[in-house]
């Protein structure tokens, strides 16, 4: 076998990725969205790792870094190949050689050495919390949903609110609940797409060993990227892993959670990546938001399985493409201003910070604004305890 190129599992390249099993129908390079605007050709990248010499060579194509991990290359193949992958196992061969970008470095020591990929001490990780009444979970304490914020909106003030307006929810919706706090650490997600499985491979044992303690019926992501990474990468977990937008529809429908105010708004929902083609949770965030009074909920041309990435994932966080044409999220929101919505509403920490992002380089912040559905659900102000025929259930 040429090169013989080993993996950290003792298999070759070409084994690994199921090589072979490519019959170069280049379905992955249609789909893949970056293509408009990096010069990324995943087909090519897989009919070249069949040559094991070529690895390092091919390792150093500044192209690896431009996927954003949105598996509408996976979603599409015939053969049930993951294409991206082949991009993230040479992303790991640079990360072997110590050759990454010092942004990438500091985002991999950050989650070494603090738990998570901001830079951010440990200890202030519960900042968030505060003047908020929040349980925070002892793990002999039986509890029905343990919740998991995720690095990014426990300590990026922009999306914070996330985390705050649900425990505001949880509190008034008596639901039964509790919050890792500081024993929490990252899902490891972008150390995944990033290239490292050293760290990666530590994160999902600690973390399963951590959480498997914990004497919870349920762990409920805050963002999809945990949610998806529990899910596809943690085998050993003993509980099930749901996004919040799932336990809200539940709580909607067995009434236990009302709006009370309405929203006069016409709002589209943008389906993240992690949560939508990776996970196929699609109809949740909807009949949470189609639950207000008074909302119109319109729909992207290209939605559900065909959203278009709004390129925050795939560790886009630490690499930035070179590319002078506009980037997909204002692509996004420019779809979201023909159809006149007032908000483009989205349940993922990366998709609110890139649609921002993207609304003020378009200059539309007077006709639109994007916001995270807790953030929607936050503004409400009322949501009623429990709604009287909940009520009367129970007496
Ligand atoms: S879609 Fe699958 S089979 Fe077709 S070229 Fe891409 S990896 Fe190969
Ligand atoms: S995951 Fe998305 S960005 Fe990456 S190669 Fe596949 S289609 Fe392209």
């Amino acid at each position: 076998m040429r090169g013989m190129k080993m993996t950290t599992e003792n298999q070759t390249f070409t084994e690994k990725f199921d090589l072979l099993g490519c019959i170069q129908c280049g379905r992955c390079t249609g789909g893949c969205p970056v293509t408009v605007r990096t010069n990324l050709n995943v087909r090519r990248f897989v009919y070249d790792a069949y040559n094991e010499d070529l690895l390092e060579e091919l390792s150093r194509v500044a192209d690896i870094w431009d996927c954003t991990a949105c598996h509408t290359c996976a979603v599409r193949c015939p053969k049930g190949l993951k294409p991206l992958e082949v991009l993230i196992g040479l992303r790991s061969l640079v990360v072997e050689s110590g050759k990454t970008e010092p942004t990438v470095r500091d985002a991999l020591e950050s989650t070494f050495m603090e738990g998570n990929p901001w830079n951010k001490p440990r200890a202030t990780r519960n900042d968030w919390m505060e003047g908020l009444d929040v349980i925070v979970a002892e793990p002999e304490q039986k509890v029905e949903n343990l919740f998991f914020v995720c690095c990014t909106i426990a300590y990026d003030p922009r999306v914070q609110v996330t985390a705050r307006n649900i425990v505001n929810l949880l509190n008034k919706a008596g639901v039964d609940y509790a919050f890792l706090g500081t024993d929490e650490t990252c899902c490891g997600s972008e150390i995944f797409t990033l290239g490292e499985d050293g760290l990666f491979e530590m994160l999902i044992e600690d973390n399963t060993e951590m959480l498997n303690e914990y004497q919870a019926d349920r762990i409920v992501a805050l963002s999809p990227h945990c949610f998806t990474t529990f899910n596809t990468h943690y085998p050993d977990l003993n509980k099930p892993v749901i996004h919040y937008t799932q336990l809200l529809a539940e709580l909607l429908e067995q009434k236990k959670l009302a709006f009370k105010d309405g929203l006069e708004k016409k709002i589209v929902y943008h389906d993240p990546c992690y949560l939508g083609k990776q996970s196929g949770v699609f109809e949740e965030p909807r009949s949470v938001l189609k639950a207000i009074e008074g909302v119109e909920l319109v729909e992207f041309g290209r939605n559900r399985e065909r959203s278009l990435c709004c390129e925050g994932g795939g560790g886009k966080m630490w690499v930035e493409s070179e590319s002078k044409i506009e980037r997909l999220a204002e692509t996004r929101v420019k779809d979201a201003r023909a159809l006149e919505a007032d908000i483009i509403a989205a349940a993922c920490p990366f998709c609110v910070l890139t649609l921002d992002d993207a609304v003020k380089a378009e200059g539309f912040e007077e006709e639109m604004r994007v916001a995270e559905i807790m953030e929607i659900l936050g503004e409400l102000e009322v949501m009623q305890e429990k709604p009287s025929s909940a009520q009367e259930v129970e007496d």
